[in-house]
């Protein structure tokens, strides 16, 4: 359940404490207390201004926090029902099922709450650019919008069996320690494989390579590298088994461009450069998502041109007044989340069966090298 929401008529995302404000204000009524139940007409207005975050449906319904010093805390938050003509949250929304109260999904960034120095940093840039007027929170919900319609209208069912990705990766690693070209021609006779001064697992490697090579070498073509990532894809093929999700290769030529614009700003713009500490702080968690965000904003605000974008953020680097912090309460979006993740998975389940391990080979090998030795060793 979101925690802000997006006020159609005031142009802007509020949390529900913002939003009793509000209305208090426009109908020249004292705050509310919480104790006191909120009136019938706010109830009316709430339903038809406030949308969902992430797939914009109405029917909004507040749920208020508890007081301050109660037991069981609760944070206030936003509650999408369904009847009366509202659908409730389409299925491929961020907060459609079961999905706690506070819950943000991963995807979304909230601007108004940077945990470390870099995201503090990107939050500035935010504010600078909506008081410079180069984007406005209705563009950051417009993209969300953008980004919703093209989740919906690419996606693919997950049917990729798990053991296959750790197959696949184990076999991309023992192509490592392979040298290219001539040793389809070694023999590797039981005789050998006993001798005590003989590497038998690195002939198992070899061995493997070459009975998988036209796998192998379709992979390393189409730039799939399993084996760095083995850990994070097989939990998306495991937590997502039959279910359909976001197919982003349809986004490819914005991602590039978000991630290039973001890489130049890291390296060169020291405001933001003093806090990147590795080669891969686009990718992570905290200011990486930030980053991200607030690049494909830039991008989107300009058309996905990346000189428009550009010029747009010099505007705002060159821009040396007080920054008004209450201007970047918004939740901003990080397209490009997970983004390299799916696209291999689509990918691995597209593969034609032929290229893929039989059910025998995947419980043999090449999880270990150790049975295909045992094979070798006894002529197998
Ligand atoms: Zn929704």
């Amino acid at each position: 359940m979101p925690l802000t929401a997006y006020s159609a008529s005031r142009e802007m995302e509020l949390d529900v404490d913002q939003l009793l404000t509000h209305l208090a204000h426009q109908s020249q009524h004292p705050q509310l207390p919480s104790n006191v139940a909120i009136p019938d007409a706010w109830k009316l207005a709430i339903a038809q201004d406030i949308s969902c975050p992430s797939c914009f449906c109405q029917g909004a319904e507040v749920v208020r926090g508890t007081a301050a010093g109660a037991k069981n805390k609760r944070q206030a938050f936003f509650r999408f029902t369904t009847g009366g003509g509202n659908p409730g949250h389409h299925p491929f929304c961020d907060f459609s099922g079961n999905v706690p109260a506070g819950h943000v999904p991963e995807n979304l960034v909230q601007f108004s709450n940077p945990k470390d120095g870099l995201s503090k940093a990107v939050r500035v840039l935010v504010c600078k650019g909506i008081s410079l007027g180069i984007f406005h929170q209705r563009d950051i919900r417009a993209m969300r919008e953008w980004f919703f319609h093209k989740k919906v209208g690419s996606q693919f069912v997950v049917s990729l069996d798990p053991r296959i990705v750790r197959w696949i990766a184990v076999l991309q690693r023992q192509r490592l320690w392979i040298h290219d070209g001539g040793d389809e021609a070694l023999d590797f006779t039981p005789e050998l494989m006993a001798l005590p001064v003989f590497d038998a697992k690195h002939a198992a490697r070899v061995i493997l390579t070459n009975q998988h090579r036209a796998l192998l070498d379709l992979l390393f073509e189409n730039r799939i590298h399993v084996f760095q990532d083995v850990e994070r894809i097989t939990k998306s093929v495991e937590q997502s088994q039959s279910q359909s999700v976001f197919d982003p290769s349809i986004l490819q030529t914005e991602f590039r461009k978000t991630l290039q614009l973001a890489r130049f700003i890291g390296t060169s713009y020291l405001p933001i450069s003093t806090h990147v500490k590795s080669h891969s702080w686009v990718h992570t968690p905290k200011g990486g998502r930030f980053m991200l965000a607030f690049t494909s904003l830039l991008l989107f605000v300009s058309g996905w041109d990346m000189k428009r974008a550009w010029e747009a953020f010099v505007r705002i680097a060159k821009d040396e007044s007080a920054v008004d912090e209450t201007l970047g309460n918004a939740i901003g979006l990080n397209p490009f989340h997970d983004f390299e993740v799916w696209p291999v998975i689509k990918f691995l389940q597209e593969l034609p069966s032929d290229l893929l391990p039989t059910e025998k080979e995947m419980l043999e090998q090449p999880a270990t090298l150790d049975g295909l030795v045992a094979k070798l060793r006894q002529g197998g």
